[in-house]
């Protein structure tokens, strides 16, 4: 489905992502790990094309996708990129659920705007996924009457409603509460049980172990190690890793 290859990224004179490849296969699950500014959330982002890249290419089921800064590239117009956009499915660290809308509003929203379907069709797609992640009883509260794992749940339905072909995670437990951690992530868990396919940016180890078919360990902008996670988290190869590792604990 996803494939990343020789992703060049640089922040001014910054090179934060020193040429990156990643495959993925329908169903897969891969969780990304690594210390902070190791590039991980910017190779997220530009799969969900919030940022260009100087070289390199993205394609999902074979199209490339991106906008690319270098010159001789095809700057993409607005409504190619929303269409590309839409092959993924993001969720953030911080929500980001329109304050205005209620749970099934939020939910609703991308169905009629941007699929244009019907509201009774998108209505009763948000009301099957927010029963999936827990939240069908709220489906009226809007999200400042919703808890953090609440919030982050009608997100991932938000996200996952629009039938995305990847879902992109970016540190989605961060922002909550100890407490809240285990509802988003047990939604997840649930979803990748079912054969989601998705790449995950995560500080949670436990939980990486657990969900991940393969585990990616990012060091200063580069692919450092990736395996199964078992090899990965019980007999790292680099000593960056097993350093990493130590420090996660
Ligand atoms: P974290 O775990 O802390 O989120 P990360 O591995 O996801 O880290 P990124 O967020 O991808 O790392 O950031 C990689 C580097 O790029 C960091 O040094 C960061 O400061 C820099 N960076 C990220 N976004 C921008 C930006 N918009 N402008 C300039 N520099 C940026």
């Amino acid at each position: 489905v996803l494939e990343i290859l020789g992703l060049h990224k640089k922040f001014k004179e910054i090179e934060v992502l020193k040429g990156v490849d990643l495959e993925m296969e329908p169903g897969d699950v891969v969780s990304v790990i690594g210390s902070s500014g190791s590039g991980k959330t910017t190779m997220l982002r530009c799969v969900n094309l919030l940022e260009d890249f100087e070289q390199g290419s993205i394609r999902i089921d074979g199209e490339e996708i991106g906008y690319t800064a270098a010159p001789q590239r095809r700057r993409r117009k607005e409504s190619e990129i929303a269409r590309q956009r839409s092959m993924t499915g993001m969720v953030f660290q911080q929500f980001n659920l329109f304050p205005h809308l209620s749970a099934l509003g939020n939910v609703t929203l991308g169905l009629t705007k941007v699929k244009q379907l019907p509201k009774a069709e998108a209505t009763a797609i948000a009301e099957r996924w927010l029963e999936r992640v827990g939240m069908a009883e709220r489906r009226n509260h809007y999200p400042g009457q919703l808890s953090g794992g609440q919030q982050q749940r009608v997100a991932i339905a938000r996200a996952i409603a629009m039938n995305p072909k990847v879902m992109l995670f970016d540190e989605v437990t961060s922002a909550l509460d100890p407490e809240l951690v285990n509802e988003v992530l047990n939604v997840i868990k649930s979803l990748a049980a079912d054969g989601m396919t998705m790449l995950l940016v995560t500080h949670e180890m436990k939980f990486a172990y657990e969900v991940s078919r393969r585990v990616v360990f990012m060091n200063q902008g580069r692919i450092e190690e990736q395996g199964a996670p078992e090899a990965v988290f019980h007999n790292p190869q680099s000593k960056r890793l097993a350093d990493f590792l130590k420090n996660a604990k």
